[in-house]
């Protein structure tokens, strides 16, 4: 798994940060997760291959999490799209779109399916062979909701020894990598275990967009490889950031360390914040493995 990250500021692009969106690359397929104003461009700057998202997940309604979405909608219409575009939100967007599409591009090429989800609680949003998506809720002036990725186990890996002891018939490898014992033709079963080893382990990705302090949103992404969590405030404002529906760098860092988490990525960074080096040490030192996002890293996520 790849996560790039498009634009890590908050409010308003500057000319060195965009506002918030991240693409997720997960062997073929590509999602993208919040599209800020200007997240096109992004696209086309640090060499995402956009034309291959089938799936955007929007975490809440405030325009610098998704005012980018009509102009890349545009944009695919313009490229004459024929795939659906599946687009996952909390309520209110489909109208908001599906007014601006009824006004301005009445003749859309392709479809676009709205997936409006019950941001309340936890649950799947998405499931498919590689991978799923649950979405899981956050606390902000609006509603606003976090998202996992995790890719699917790989299938079992058939042990060489097993093959050139037994010579099993082909047919049966399938269900070997599946989990399925072997027959030994004997009359007895050779457990799965003794002639397999485990596959490609799962890994995970957790987006917590805008959010206040909350330690409960760390029971959701237990134990995840990489975690993207907002930090708009130096610890300094923590009054103001609660105020604001909005994270301390130190409090990005105690959700990552509730969840043991693998690694900290801090985004939604206030162009007002001074010193970037005494923000990313507040983090450091609650939660030691921290980065502070920047336009156009890559992280991968290795299984
Ligand atoms: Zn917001």
């Amino acid at each position: 798994m790849k996560v790039y990250i498009l634009g890590s500021g908050a409010a308003v692009p500057t000319a060195n940060r965009g506002v918030s969106s991240v693409a997720v690359q997960i062997d073929r397929d590509w999602l993208l997760i919040d599209c800020g104003e200007g997240t096109q461009v992004q696209m086309q700057r640090f060499s995402v291959r956009w034309g291959k998202i089938n799936h955007i997940l929007i975490s809440h309604l405030h325009g610098d999490h998704y005012f980018g979405l009509p102009g890349l909608i545009f944009t695919y219409h313009l490229y004459n799209r024929k795939k659906p575009l599946n687009i996952y939100s909390p309520p209110g967007l489909k109208s908001i779109i599906g007014q601006l599409l009824q006004t301005s591009l009445p003749n859309l090429s392709y479809p676009i399916v709205f997936h409006e989800f019950q941001p309340e609680r936890p649950y799947g949003i998405l499931s498919t062979k590689y991978f799923d998506v649950t979405t899981f809720p956050l606390v902000h002036r609006v509603t606003s909701n976090g998202f996992l990725i995790r890719t699917s186990e790989g299938d079992r890996k058939i042990k060489p020894e097993f093959i050139a002891d037994y010579q099993p018939d082909r047919h049966l490898l399938r269900g070997i990598q599946l989990g399925n014992d072997y027959p030994d033709g004997n009359g007895d079963l050779i457990s799965n275990a003794t002639i397999t080893l485990k596959g490609r382990r799962s890994v995970s990705f957790a987006y917590v967009s805008d959010t206040s302090f909350a330690p409960e949103i760390a029971e959701h992404i237990l134990s995840v490889d990489l975690l993207y969590h907002e930090a708009t405030f130096p610890d300094g404002e923590a009054a103001l950031a609660k105020s604001k529906g909005h994270c301390t760098s130190g409090q990005a860092a105690a959700i990552a360390h509730l969840a043991g988490a693998g690694q900290l990525v801090m985004g939604h960074l206030s162009p007002r914040i001074k010193s970037l080096d005494d923000f990313l040490n507040q983090a450091i030192a609650v939660f030691p493995n921290t980065t502070l996002a920047a336009d156009g890293q890559v992280y991968e996520i290795k299984p």
